[in-house]
């Protein structure tokens, strides 16, 4: 059996195919700082101009860009006692989809290379999505 040869590319060497709707995985592993998936699929889009975009796969969920929310008004001054129940309805999220927050990596990727995905937020058609 032979096993497939995984291209790994490295962002800062810049010869990753670059024609919009490109796909490729790189060598940098990339966070979602909403829910904590990793990932390495890196795609060129964008709407104005194009380049190296990175979006996290749970981001079209509902659920995400509710969890988006929660994250980013904790990062905000409040009182002790709204953190402490914003961070508790963070875990329950993260709680309750914890099997759809898996983390998407081929090959073997650099760990220590890590970045923040540049997308946190996509969406679906016709998903009944309220954001
Ligand atoms: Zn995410």
């Amino acid at each position: 059996m032979t096993r497939k040869e995984i291209v790994l590319y490295d962002l800062r060497k810049r010869n990753y195919p670059n024609k919009r709707g490109d796909s490729f995985r790189s060598l940098q592993v990339f966070e979602c700082w909403v829910c904590g998936v990793l990932t390495n699929e890196v795609v060129m889009g964008g709407s104005h101009g194009y380049g190296v975009r990175v979006i996290c796969p749970q981001s079209a969920e509902c659920w995400h860009h509710e969890l988006e929310l929660k994250v980013n008004l904790l990062r905000q001054p409040h009182p002790k006692t709204y953190k402490a129940e914003l961070q508790q309805e963070i875990d329950e999220i993260k709680k309750r989809h914890k099997r759809q927050i898996k983390n998407d990596i081929v090959g073997s990727p650099d760990f220590s290379l890590r970045e923040n995905v540049t997308n946190v937020r996509s969406f679906k058609s016709n998903s009944g999505c309220i954001h």
